[in-house]
């Protein structure tokens, strides 16, 4: 088969660019199916795709790198990178990702065999075919690939063992988390800051990480063995400190605590439990059908805040309305920043207060709310605010960043409260019961709908084009792809029923990912997408603007 695609393209050769098409079906080369997915009509058109299947005895990987989810999904994110090494410039390109090890469609390993989807633009020479060009891609380049890259007995063994087993201890830190009443840890010796805006890559420059002695708490991991390292609590963490000193590095770190992160990453050792929602403000969203009404009471237009829509929220509004969606969508851990957050929906101060009677101010602050949502429905808050002290009388722990370096100055913070009180009121003393939210089946098209993402910055989803720069825990363009296609699976497959709540859904999908993993997301999709978080799905459907909610229920 090999030399009758070797035959086939050379014969192919000068002929119009249309006849690639002839290609699409199965070849089956030493050890390995090419599987010719899809063609371009053109050589402008989105590239072509091609999916490698190769065979188990020919990869020949041990079975206790792949034997459970966690390993499986690290040694496919370990050979997809290697594969995108070995491919260097080729015409074929393979999504690797970047610092997190993602479950990607892009590479699955089942029963020992490895299947890798790849795009490639088929070439031309204007509109007719360049069948050598072809030819030296498919049939020397892709063969050499696999062979160096796919291969057991080709692989650099230690560094893919070292790879699985650093992601399988990352894991296994994050899992210890729930049982040890923890939100977060940060291993001592960790990275966290990075080259820049734009680079995710270590800054091997900074300040590496070293915990409080008092905060300081060791784990044993599968591999490594013992870690020491920071355990933030469950609870209310402040993190304040002077501006530059650090904050919102940390705050980030913990943010992408939620995924895996590659070997020389500098934060494989920093995690965060995996219902932790970064939520922000982020004036200009629409908001539908959100309960708002523990931080938005009667406001101007007179519009019910238990049942708040709007095409263009204000910042305090499409933050408490991004706090009541990720709370309902299961979130029980939040992550706050300043630099972020809507400054009258964090503080109202005593002086404030006197000035602006509470009946002519519709907001009621996080810092009163704080509190009453960690004990009626166990919500944790991690929170960056160098700004104002209100928070240090609702705190349960104050960290401060000093010039890099943590410090518990809790105690002090303490006294602090007692010597100097703030002299403001507290305005609530309870959280109501969570809202669940019904959505219409019909908000989401079903029909081979357009899926596509724009970076990480936005999802087009048929005609609509959802915003997700608000969404910060989004790290890859391939998360936004699966989170279309998340939520064309539960419209199609009845979990979006017109009769489940948005968590019920979401549980339903999360339930069907760790058992099918890629394929709950998408069977028939044949571009790349990485498993999304049930978390970012939902922050997604409530960012549709088409979202329709037919019911709410308490
Ligand atoms: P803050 O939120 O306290 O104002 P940032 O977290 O934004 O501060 O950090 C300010 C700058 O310091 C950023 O450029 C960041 O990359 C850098 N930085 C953060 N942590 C470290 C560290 N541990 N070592 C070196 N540089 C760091
Ligand atoms: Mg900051």
């Amino acid at each position: 088969d090999a030399q009758r695609l070797r035959h086939e393209l050379g014969g192919m050769h000068g002929a119009s660019y249309g006849r690639y098409k002839s290609l699409t079906g199965s070849w089956r080369f030493d050890g390995f199916t090419l599987q010719v997915q899809r063609v371009q009509p053109d050589p402008y058109a989105p590239a072509s795709r091609v999916q490698v299947t190769v065979d188990a005895d020919h990869a020949a990987l041990p079975a206790e790198l792949h034997d459970n989810p966690v390993r499986a999904r690290a040694l496919a994110g370990h050979l997809v990178r290697q594969l995108h090494r070995a491919l260097g410039d080729s015409r074929l390109r393979v999504d690797a990702g970047d610092q997190q090890v993602l479950d990607r469609s892009s590479c699955q390993i089942r029963q020992g065999a490895v299947r890798v989807r790849m795009g490639i633009d088929l070439p031309g020479r204007g509109r007719t075919i360049d069948g050598r060009a072809a030819e030296r891609t498919l049939c020397d380049e892709l063969p050499e690939a696999v062979e160096t890259a796919l291969r057991w007995s080709t692989a650099d063994q230690q560094q893919a063992r070292a790879f699985v087993d650093s992601v399988e201890d990352t894991h296994a830190l994050r899992e210890a988390l729930t049982e040890r009443g923890w939100v977060a840890f940060v291993a001592d010796g960790a990275t966290l800051p990075r080259r820049s805006g734009i680079d995710e890559r270590p800054l091997t420059s900074g300040v590496a990480f070293s915990s409080p002695e008092s905060m300081r708490a060791t784990v044993h991991l599968p591999h490594r063995g013992e870690v020491t390292g920071m355990a933030v609590p469950e609870g209310i963490t402040l993190i304040v400190g002077g501006g530059f000193h650090g904050k919102s590095t940390l705050l980030r770190a913990l943010e992408q605590g939620v995924y895996d992160h590659v070997p020389g990453d500098g934060r494989e050792l920093v995690v965060a439990r995996a219902d932790t929602a970064k939520v922000r403000a982020e004036d200009g969203r629409r908001v539908h059908r959100v309960d708002v009404s523990p931080f938005v009471s009667h406001l101007p237009t007179g519009a019910d805040t238990r049942d708040f829509s709007t095409d263009n929220a204000s910042g305090s509004t499409s933050q408490a309305a991004a706090i009541t969606e990720a709370v309902e969508a299961g979130a029980r851990v939040l992550l706050v920043d300043e630099d972020t957050a809507a400054t009258n929906l964090m503080i109202r101060d005593a002086r404030m207060q006197a000035l602006v009677a509470k009946d002519a101010e519709p907001l009621t602050p996080f810092v009163d709310l704080i509190r009453p949502l960690r004990a009626t429905h166990g919500v944790s808050t991690v929170l960056v605010m160098g700004g104002s002290g209100d928070y240090m009388d609702v705190a349960d722990r104050v960290l401060m960043m000093d010039a890099y370096r943590a410090r518990d100055v809790t105690d002090h913070a303490r006294e602090l409260s007692q010597a100097r009180p703030t002299g403001r009121r507290s305005e609530a003393d309870s959280y109501p019961p969570l809202g669940h939210r019904v959505v219409d089946p019909r908000s989401i098209p079903t029909e081979r709908p357009k899926v596509r993402a724009r970076g990480t910055d936005a999802l087009t989803l048929g005609e609509s084009t959802v915003e997700l720069r608000g969404v910060e825990q989004i790290v890859d363009a391939s998360q936004v792809t699966g989170i279309g296609l998340a939520l064309v699976s539960c419209a199609r497959r009845g979990a979006l029923d017109g009769r489940a709540s948005i968590a019920e859904v979401l549980e339903a999908l999360a339930a069907d990912i760790a058992e099918r993993g890629v394929e709950a997301v998408d069977e028939r999709f044949v571009g790349d997408f990485a498993v999304p978080r049930p978390l970012e799905v939902a922050a997604a459907l409530n960012r549709l603007r088409v979202l329709r909610v037919s019911a709410l229920r308490r």
